[in-house]
């Protein structure tokens, strides 16, 4: 089976020395493999992503010599297909209407020793649907909800197959098969109040949609691999391989973010910097 793989970024910021060393990862196993590079982007959250961001995206990574095959994805263009993605589960119950705040949800956290505040994505937080009178009443008010998805009905809708979730994890040393245990999530937000879909559901979605064989991102979102099995299963989806890379860090051993101003692959081109500098610099060859 051919390799498809894909770097997937959020415009929320220019890009900078992370991406970079992220997307030159995934291009150069697509590469090495004579597999196919998809470039996706990411921008479900209306508010934080912006046009110029994913301008930027395709003239940062054109300079460092990438190419990727078109029309490039862009989620915003398809809240439709997230919204049937999220019927399907509701018609197999697996997901409820959440109408907490955040605040309310600490709060409660904070009273139940058996929910946890330190999860991968946060809160862990389990809760239900409420009672239907009162869910209508809500819902005539116009009170905003989100829906997440049931991680009890989970298990009874996939019987034992959720006990035996797992997925392949490629690394430089070795192949491992990881257990999956989404339950580290609690009932996950699969849908947000403020755009109807979740970073898991798109991107679980696409990826299949897509026939993405490889999913090959930065190792911050190495947890969220036991949520989307658990998602590809419920939806019937294929499993994807992953590769997880080290993230990228400065002298002082600290993450790169979208801070930093100086790492910005804009701000390095604007004061000289050549491509070929920054391939050596991530330790790439040039090709
Ligand atoms: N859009 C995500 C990000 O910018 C990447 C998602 C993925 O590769 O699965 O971090």
């Amino acid at each position: 089976m051919r390799l498809v793989t894909r770097f997937a970024p959020s415009p929320t910021g220019l890009l900078h020395l992370g991406h970079a060393f992220s997307a030159l990862t995934v291009f150069r196993a697509a590469q090495e493999a004579d597999g196919r590079f998809l470039l996706r982007i990411e921008d479900i959250d209306r508010t934080r992503c912006k046009p110029e961001f994913e301008e930027a995206i395709y003239e940062d990574l054109a300079w460092l010599g990438l190419d990727w095959e078109t029309p490039v994805r862009r989620q915003s263009d398809h809240f439709g297909d997230y919204e049937a993605a999220l019927n399907a589960l509701r018609e197999k119950g697996l997901v409820y209407r959440c109408f907490k705040t955040r605040k309310e949800i600490l709060d409660e956290i904070a009273r139940a020793p058996h929910l946890s505040a330190e999860r991968p994505e946060g809160p862990a937080y389990v809760g239900a649907a409420l009672p239907a009178q009162e869910e209508r009443a809500l819902i005539d008010d116009g009170a905003p909800f989100a829906w997440r998805l049931s991680i009890e009905a989970a298990k009874q809708y996939l019987g034992p197959a959720y006990g035996a979730l797992s997925f392949t994890e490629e690394t430089p040393d070795g192949v491992r098969t990881v257990k999956a245990t989404p339950e580290i999530f609690g009932d996950p937000v699969i849908a947000r109040k403020d755009n109807g879909t979740s970073y898991h559901l798109a991107s679980v979605h696409d990826d299949a949609l897509q026939s993405v064989t490889h999913v090959i991102r930065g190792e911050d979102l190495y947890s969220a691999a036991h949520l989307h099995r658990l998602l590809q299963a419920l939806f019937d989806y294929p499993e994807p391989v992953y590769r997880h890379h080290r993230l990228l860090t400065d002298e002082t051993g600290r993450r790169l973010a979208k801070r930093d101003k100086a790492a910005t692959l804009q701000a390095l081109r604007e004061s000289g910097a050549k491509a070929e500098d920054i391939l050596a610099r991530l330790g790439f060859e040039a090709s």
